[in-house]
Parts: C-alpha cells; sequence; structure tokens
C-alpha cells in the first residue's frame, strides 16, 4: 500500500525569494522605514492591493494585528460589543480583547456558517461592529449579512486570515466588508512563516491603521499612494494622535511573500480540486457528510472539513483513532481538551456562551489537512484511509 502523505510540509519557496533575501543579507536593509522608498512591504502592499481590487493595503505581522488594528482604527470605545461566529480560531476573540472589546458570540450551523437568524438577533444587542470569519473558507451569507449591517451602520471586519482566494459572487473574499484581515503563517495560501495583511478603501481608516501599525514621526510618507489627497488629508489628521503598537512587517518576510503571489491563482484551482474530489469520496459513506457550499462561494481549500452522522462520541473518538493508526490525522474540533476553534476553551473571555447549536457542530466536524500540493494518488490514500476507517467502526455498511 502506499504509504499516507506528509501533510505538514509546504510548497517550497520560490526561487526569486532567496535572491531577494541575498540582496536584502547584502544590504542589511530589512527594516521597512530604512530605505526612501520601494522597500519590499511597501511593494507588496501595493501588489497585494491590486490583486484583490482594494485601493489601500498595510503589511502588519500576522492576521491577529491585522484584525486588532481593524478594530483600533474602527475606534471602537472600550468594552464596545463586537459579535463574531461561535465557530472560529481563537485569534479572533482574542484581538477583540487585545482591543479592549467584548467579543459576543452567535451560533454557527452544521454546515460551518454563521446561523442568520440568531446574527440578527444578536445584532440588535448593542452591538458595535463585526467580525466575520470565513472559516477555512466556508463563506456565511455575505448578502444578508452585509445587508442588515449596512442598515445599522454596522462596520463588518472580515476575517479572511486562510480564505485568500475564495470568492463570492466572483467578488474577492476580504473586500466585502469595510476591512479584510488576511494571514501569512505556514498553514495559510501564502507562506511567510509569520505576517498578516489588512485591505480596506477607506483612507481614513488605513491612515489611523499605518500610523497605530508603528509608522512614527512621517514614516507613512513612504507608503504607497502618496498622491492620494484623501490619504494626505487624513494622515495629516491623525498624526501625532494615535498610540504606536509597533506591528510592522519586515522586508525579509515580503520578500519571502512577494514571489508566491503568482502561484496564488494555481494554489487556489489545485486546491478546490483536490477537496471536490476528496468531499465526492467521502460523500458516498451513509456516515459522512461534506457541507455544500453556498451558491455565490468558491472557495480555496487546502483542508477538508465533514460531519460524521450518526455515530455516538465513542464511535468518533475509535473513527479518529482508526484513522491516525492508518495515518491519517482526524482533528474533531470539539474533542480535545485544548482546541483553539472550540469556543468553550476560550476561557480568557468573562463569559462563555451555551451556544449549543454550535457545540453540536463541533462534536461531530472533523478537520482534516489536504495541502493543495498532494497527488491524485495521494488524496486517494486519504480516502481510503478515512473509508477504511469508517467501516471498521461502522461495518461494512460504511464503505
Ligand atoms: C490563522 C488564522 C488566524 C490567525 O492568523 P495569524 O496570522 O496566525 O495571527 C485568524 N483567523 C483564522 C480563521 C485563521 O485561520
Amino acid at each position: 500500500m502506499t504509504l499516507p502523505p506528509n501533510v505538514h510540509d509546504a510548497e517550497p519557496i520560490p526561487a526569486a525569494a532567496r535572491e531577494a533575501i541575498d540582496a536584502l543579507m547584502q544590504s542589511g536593509d530589512l527594516f521597512r522605514y530604512t530605505a526612501p522608498e520601494n522597500a519590499p512591504v511597501t511593494l507588496l502592499e501595493t501588489e497585494f492591493a491590486a490583486l484583490m481590487g482594494s485601493k489601500y493595503a498595510l503589511a502588519v505581522s500576522s492576521c491577529s494585528a491585522a484584525l486588532f488594528l481593524s478594530l483600533k482604527a474602527l475606534g471602537l470605545p472600550r468594552d464596545a460589543r463586537v459579535l463574531i461566529p461561535g465557530f472560529t480560531f481563537a485569534a479572533v476573540p482574542s484581538s477583540v480583547v487585545h482591543a479592549d472589546c467584548i467579543p459576543v458570540l452567535c451560533e454557527v450551523g452544521d454546515n460551518y456558517r454563521i446561523d442568520m437568524a440568531d446574527f440578527a438577533t444578536k445584532l440588535e444587542q448593542d452591538i458595535q461592529a463585526v467580525i466575520i470569519s470565513h472559516m477555512r473558507g466556508h463563506t456565511s451569507d455575505m448578502d444578508a449579512i452585509m445587508r442588515l449591517c449596512d442598515a445599522r451602520n454596522i462596520p463588518v471586519v472580515e476575517d479572511a486570515a486562510h480564505s485568500l482566494g475564495t470568492t463570492w459572487h466572483g467578488g474577492n473574499i476580504g473586500t466585502l466588508g469595510r476591512v479584510g484581515c488576511f494571514s501569512f503563517q505556514s498553514y495559510k495560501m501564502l507562506n511567510a512563516g509569520e505576517g498578516g495583511i489588512l485591505i480596506t478603501n477607506d483612507a481614513d481608516l488605513v491612515a489611523r491603521a499605518v500610523i497605530m501599525s508603528g509608522a512614527y514621526e512621517h514614516n507613512w510618507q513612504k507608503h504607497s499612494g502618496g498622491t492620494d489627497p484623501d490619504l494626505a488629508v487624513a494622515f495629516a489628521k491623525w498624526q501625532n494622535q494615535l498610540p504606536l503598537y509597533n506591528l510592522r512587517m519586515s522586508n525579509l518576510s515580503a520578500a519571502v511573500i512577494r514571489p508566491q503571489i503568482p502561484e496564488l491563482a494555481r494554489r487556489v484551482r489545485d486546491g478546490l480540486q483536490n477537496h471536490d474530489y476528496v468531499a465526492a469520496r467521502l460523500n458516498t459513506s451513509p456516515f459522512i457528510d461534506v457541507p455544500a457550499p453556498l451558491g455565490p462561494e468558491q472557495r480555496a481549500p487546502d483542508s477538508i472539513q465533514f460531519n460524521l452522522e450518526g455515530l455516538s462520541e465513542e464511535e468518533t473518538r475509535s473513527f479518529a483513532k482508526e484513522a491516525a493508526e492508518l495515518g491519517v490525522k482526524v482533528q474533531v474540533f470539539g474533542l480535545s481538551d485544548d482546541n483553539a476553534r472550540a469556543f468553550w476553551n476560550w476561557q480568557f473571555m468573562r463569559e462563555i456562551p451555551a451556544l449549543p447549536q454550535t457545540r453540536a457542530m463541533l462534536m461531530k466536524a472533523c478537520d482534516v489537512r489536504l495541502p493543495v500540493r498532494l497527488t491524485r494518488a495521494e488524496l486517494d490514500v486519504i480516502a481510503d484511509i478515512l473509508l477504511g476507517a469508517m467501516a471498521k467502526v461502522k461495518g461494512k455498511a460504511a464503505a
């Protein structure tokens, strides 16, 4: 039998990055504000904004930093209530707490998307901002969300950390709300080890975020958009008015990311093909359900999520154990006592709500990594192992 593939290594970084890094090593020019212009970080911002079709981009140290700066740049007061989904990564409620705001959680359905009835109810509870987390690219009903939030003038921040390349009605995820935030951590589509970026069309907001990210004195002049009159007004208005949190990106990170941008379209295409192939195979089991996407959504997955149907908790644990023994790690979001995507483990929050619907989903939802570089044969090994593990737990009916 073919060995199960390594699903942890990322793709090699394109060779062009090495040349760029060598040049930086020679010059020692690692700080984004040393050069008067065209620093790698600034070039990355220009290229990423163009890629996404947004006016402005600000590269920072992580997506968490981008989320934090977004909330700060919105000018939310202390203890403002920020609505977030009950299914997301712990970084999201953490960024809310970091910004001195209060996370309010809403229910998420079996299909990993926000429960719109609960969202609409919670939105009436003194909410001052919303963070929509497109978990693993699963996109909630952004039409309904934007309609509800726009009608109340509530700003929407998109956490698109793990959703670069996903589209909604053909438009890029991250450009639908007031701000979009992305991650360059190694498990995401573009890998710099660490890093993040925010995009927006709002000059005032980006000026505030740029200054707070650590553009001290007049370093904001080294950002692109020097001829944009709205930006000039905004920077003049906020000069010396804001704290500097120093969440900048280093030129080294930008040099690693930039040569990966041309690879993105291929990664997105292969990721979706791989995902849909494995999804179709898994859906042949009556005990496995890969939820269908919403109509307007096209994902860029590098992992697959599926629900176990009709398994007890004991059988769920056996399924994960059997798969692990055969070489495929299945993470059931709610079944470990430290999973950072299970809301009851966010014990740094003042209050942890019950969210019975989200909890039930997390107890049966499985997560399996599916790096975009996998071959069809490797995908078959993974699908065979998962279906085989299910057959062991549920007998022949599963296969
Ligand atoms: C990875 C991730 C984050 C955090 O990104 P960092 O760059 O590591 O801070 C936030 N939200 C989601 C959904 C993620 O997948």
